[in-house]
């Protein structure tokens, strides 16, 4: 039975292996049933799903996970941690195998392609937030076969990724996600949710993996090289984020020629163009 999601049992565990927080490794712990709850059945989990969990912890999600689904992956960066979930909090689980790695470093596909014959996975986790784009955007770009992603993020983070075109919280990452993903926010969820407390509000967020990519675009890279310039310098116009991105080597003129092409003038701000107009664009200066 799942026991750790209250102060109480967490703080017995800390205690008894004289467990010490490290800060930098993002460490903040769930105590929280009702959240817990929340991320399980948002996730959608059955007997025949394998579930990736990033960053156990000392394994009170991952107590949910084992109960819920056929298969876990617990993948956790600190040594410290792997002797209390193996001897300990996970020890009355055998579905679940806890990997002692850096989730940016551990080959994922090789994992998936072995333990779960290639399928898609679920990604489940309370995400370190210092690396949270990272992970999601590896996980993204390395096409690794997952059908969604429910993790708990910092609360802008999440916001970031759920807006549209023409509000503050739009930018590169917003597209980057919804080009990969369907996103949803679940929960807020306050900082007194979590030992020790974090500095900043949380979000669950669910990515849904799109079945087809909601544009189609000649060159993907292209794509995102102009995102990346139009939100670099955010105040600036598009023509001049385009024109000063050192990883673009387009001239003046074929610049205002695209952007005039793709329907727009050349003074407009890269935060008004939505992800269709960015693969327009991409395709016009592909050509
Ligand atoms: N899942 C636990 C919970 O909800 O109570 C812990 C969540 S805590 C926010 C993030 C966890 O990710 C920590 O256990 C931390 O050690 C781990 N972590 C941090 N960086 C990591 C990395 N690069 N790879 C794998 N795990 C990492």
């Amino acid at each position: 039975m799942a026991t750790l999601g209250n102060p109480q049992n967490t703080i017995a565990i800390l205690n008894k292996y004289g467990f010490n927080f490290q800060k930098k490794f993002g460490q903040n712990f769930l105590i929280d049933t009702h959240v817990l709850e929340k991320i399980i059945r948002a996730a959608n989990i059955t007997k025949d799903d394998f579930i990736v969990e990033i960053g156990p912890g000392i394994g009170t999600m991952t107590q949910y996970l084992c109960e819920a689904a056929r298969e876990v992956v617990a993948v956790e960066i600190d040594k410290n941690l792997i002797p209390i979930l193996e001897n300990d909090t996970l020890s009355a689980y055998d579905n679940v195998i806890v990997i002692n790695q850096d989730i940016l470093k551990l080959d994922l596909n090789k994992l998936v392609k072995e333990r779960n014959n290639g399928k898609p996975v679920k990604v489940v986790a309370n995400l370190p937030y210092y690396i949270t784009t990272p992970i999601i955007m590896g996980l993204f770009e390395k096409e690794t076969p997952i059908e969604n992603i429910t993790v708990m993020v910092q609360k802008e983070v999440a916001q970031r990724m759920q807006v549209g075109p023409g509000t503050k919280d739009y930018g590169a990452l917003s597209l980057a996600v919804q080009y990969y993903a369907e996103p949803y926010i679940v929960a807020n969820v306050p900082p007194n949710c979590f030992m020790p407390r974090p500095n900043v509000g949380s979000a669950v967020i669910q990515l849904t993996k799109h079945k087809e990519k909601p544009v189609q675009v000649k060159d993907e890279k292209l794509m995102f090289k102009l995102i990346r310039a139009s939100f670099n310098q955010r105040r600036k116009t598009l023509q001049n984020g385009l024109n000063n991105s050192p990883e673009l080597q387009f001239s003046k003129e074929e610049i205002i020629n695209a952007i005039e092409e793709a329907g727009f003038v050349p003074s407009i701000r890269g935060e008004a163009l939505t992800l269709e107009d960015f693969a327009r664009l991409a395709d016009i200066l592909s050509q």
